[in-house]
């Protein structure tokens, strides 16, 4: 049987996330400092621990058949390869930055200076799309040094919290891509391969759709049942058995962890009780 050839990031912030998710997929594999390669005991896959920045171009080449990296990477190298999924994690946005004492008014400032950044094409289409004339200064790490050293006047570069920027007497100005981890796949991938990736994916569904969703218990007077019920809406509809007190139910059901509260707060007014929130591991439907 063939595998499929799966490339994560060997070390990195996205790789503690990859991992944590194919082993939540049920997937297993030995992950090791000195390991370039393992292979799964339980599934027909092989994994492979590159440099995030080469994983767009092997999985777009066939070395590797699906891959994780970050959208702000995928975009950059301008590899053609299928976006399978967006996953969720490595949240970060590439920003626009100037010295902290810059009275910035927008992006007009940038007419005619020096921008130092890892990611040339990104901000060379931004600069393009806003008709800004800059110059960009293509440097591959520790960017932010670069207004500091006088290499550049502005720096575009990776934000998550902003800190490195605010230790480096930086500030952002103008946030110019959204970024989290993406699965991609190979654009030609043969039949046998694609039913491998069909079968991660569904696995991988079933772990997201699980962790944005909460299982709910709880008792509530017979006559309230109907109005609770309806502000909770079950996979299909709501589970309710009698309880051993007279004139009282328990309902389950399942609820979306983003109007949680919401739903959970109304069900109380309407004289819900004992309210018993449980995680769920993996949901299929
Ligand atoms: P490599 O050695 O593999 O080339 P790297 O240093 O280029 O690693 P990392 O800093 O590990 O890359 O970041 C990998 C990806 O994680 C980035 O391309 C981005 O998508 C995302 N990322 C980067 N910084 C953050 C952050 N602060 N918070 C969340 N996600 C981030
Ligand atoms: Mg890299």
């Amino acid at each position: 049987m063939k595998k499929l050839k799966i490339a994560i990031q060997k070390s990195g912030r996205l790789s503690d996330d990859s991992v944590k998710l194919f082993k939540a997929c049920g997937i297993k594999f030995e992950v090791g400092k000195s390991k370039l390669m393992s292979e799964s005991k339980n599934f027909p896959a092989e994994f492979l621990f590159l440099r995030d920045d080469d994983i767009p171009g092997y999985v777009a080449d066939g070395v590797a058949d699906v891959g994780i990296v970050g959208d702000n990477v995928l975009v950059e190298h301008e590899c053609h390869v299928n976006r399978v999924k967006s996953l969720g994690f490595s949240k970060c946005r590439l920003s626009l930055a100037v010295s902290r004492d810059v009275d910035y008014s927008g992006v007009s400032y940038f007419e005619g200076k020096s921008i130092a950044t890892s990611y040339p094409n990104i901000l060379g289409k931004f600069l393009k799309e806003n008709g800004v004339n800059a110059q960009i200064h293509f440097i591959s790490g520790s960017v932010e040094i670069a207004p500091g050293i006088g290499l550049a006047e502005g720096v575009c570069d990776i934000v998550s919290t902003g800190g490195t920027l605010l230790s480096n007497g930086l500030k952002e100005v103008e946030p110019i891509f959204n970024s989290e981890a993406i699965l991609i796949a190979n654009n030609s991938l043969s039949k046998e391969k694609l039913e491998l990736l069909d079968r991660i994916v569904f696995r991988m569904n079933a772990v997201q759709t699980a962790d944005t969703h909460k299982y709910v218990l709880l008792n509530a007077p017979n006559d309230k049942i109907e109005r609770i019920i309806n502000i909770m809406p079950g996979m299909k509809s709501p589970t309710i058995t009698p309880l051993a007190k007279e004139g009282w139910s328990s309902i389950h059901s399942v609820l979306k962890e983003s109007d949680f509260w919401e739903n959970i707060e109304a069900m109380r007014n309407m004289g819900a009780e004992g309210i018993l929130v449980i995680p769920i591991e993996k949901m299929i439907f």
